[in-house]
């Protein structure tokens, strides 16, 4: 790998380690997750990085996707069990990260879950390391603890401008044989929880992403196009992002993305969650291999 694109990985590592720790600190109950989401993106720019995606702050049985709404007023709770999942990247290069909060204390076992599978995996890479090993060892480690691993959810791949590329890392013994190789940059995310291990998309969508450009007749659709096209490129984006840039009318927001996503030009990331009343924690970090030596990225 070039020195230079192994150098935006570290720097964006460092700044996800310093931002993941901070807002861990901050977050709060009675906090808006709007205020703790805008406050980790701040950071990351203050830092020197740009988010890969919108913060993502999912609470109990919510699993992933959720990032506050324009003018959300939801506030952390005292019995939420919150994901915290942070991207932030340099020149491209991306470091994806996450941490659970267990507010009340109450459900530590579950958050110790994703994070011991997540802390015996990394024992496990190395060049050379069957894919499918990494599942199995998430998977044995998350039902020693008396939960399940969420088998629909998995690590990824990271390259240039894409966070979700080439290997998928399973949460679970899939026997996947490929291996592991010098100069992948991958992230690593096991998700545990007292429900079956099978999320399902839910009905909001507040995250988004170019899929294919191509020409739209709408004005307001246009400017959302150009906007994305020079500022995110192919990163998720949130609806919120688009609105603190180009200040619209709910109205012709709403039918420009609903063109946009007709059109096929935008793919949207619905919420993923478990079922009612059942808990999810998370634990992520993102590796590179380079030269044969594995480097945690965010610690
Ligand atoms: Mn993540
Ligand atoms: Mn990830």
């Amino acid at each position: 790998m070039e020195k230079e694109e192994f150098d935006c990985y570290l720097k964006a590592g460092k700044i996800a380690t310093k931002v993941k720790a901070n807002a861990r600190k901050h977050a709060k109950v009675g906090m808006t997750l709007f205020d703790l989401a805008e406050g980790i993106e701040e950071e990351i720019i203050e830092e020197g990085g740009r988010p890969a995606f919108p913060v993502n702050l999912s609470a109990n049985n919510v699993a992933a996707h959720y990032t506050p709404k324009i003018n959300d007023e939801l506030e952390i709770r005292e019995n939420d069990v919150l994901k915290i999942d942070i991207g932030v990247h340099v020149e491209g290069f991306i470091a994806d990260c996450a941490c659970t909060v267990d507010f009340s204390g109450k459900n530590q076992k579950l958050v110790e879950a994703s994070e011991k599978a997540l802390e015996n995996a990394l024992t496990l890479v190395k060049p050379g390391l069957e894919i499918g090993k990494i599942g199995e060892e998430i998977e044995k480690t998350i039902k020693s603890f008396g939960f399940n691993p969420v088998y629909n959810l998995s690590g990824h791949g990271l390259a240039k401008y894409e966070t979700h590329a080439f290997p998928t890392i399973p949460n679970h013994a899939n026997k996947d044989s490929k291996v592991l190789e010098d100069e992948m940059a991958f992230a690593i995310e096991p998700f545990a929880t007292d429900g079956q291990g099978h999320v399902m998309e839910g009905n909001e969508v507040e995250i988004f992403s170019m899929q294919a450009p191509q020409n739209c007749r709408g004005q307001t659709a246009r400017k959302i196009l150009a906007l994305v096209e020079k500022e995110y490129r192919t990163l998720p984006f949130a609806e919120r992002w688009i609105q603190k840039e180009l200040n619209l009318s709910e109205f012709e927001r709403k039918i420009a993305l609903k063109e946009l996503m007709q059109r096929g030009i935008l793919h949207q990331y619905p919420i993923l969650h478990e079922q009612k009343g059942k808990l999810v924690s998370q634990a992520e970090t993102s590796i590179i291999i380079n030269n044969g030596e594995v480097k945690i990225l965010v610690e």
